[in-house]
């Protein structure tokens, strides 16, 4: 594989990556104390607003500070809604 092959190939598994998520905003605090860059569009899928540059502190709409992590790190401590896209992924061993 060469290093075009292989970038397409990266970027076709990142996007495979991000397409497990549902946009539920859950992870979010969507239904307790939001992140500050929890938004949502017209159809009501959720996203983040910083999304590059999420990990790190962040704030919440009532101004309290936190620390965003990888969905990675969310899912070794706590499942944030039923049907969360990475929770199946997480628990069969693959790496996320
Ligand atoms: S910064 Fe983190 S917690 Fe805040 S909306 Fe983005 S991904 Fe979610
Ligand atoms: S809880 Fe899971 S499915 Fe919902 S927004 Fe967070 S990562 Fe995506």
């Amino acid at each position: 594989m060469d290093d075009i092959e292989y970038s397409k190939k990266q970027e076709k598994d990142e996007a495979a990556f991000e397409a497990l998520c549902k946009r539920c905003g859950a992870c979010c605090g969507r239904d307790d104390e939001p992140c500050s860059n929890l938004a949502a569009d017209s159809g009501g899928n959720y996203y983040c607003k910083a999304y590059d540059a999420r990990i790190g502190p962040q704030t919440t709409i009532n101004g309290c500070v936190f620390t965003c992590v990888s969905i990675r790190e969310v899912l070794k401590y706590s499942l944030p809604c039923p049907g969360c896209g990475y929770a199946l992924e997480y628990d069969s061993g693959r790496c996320i």
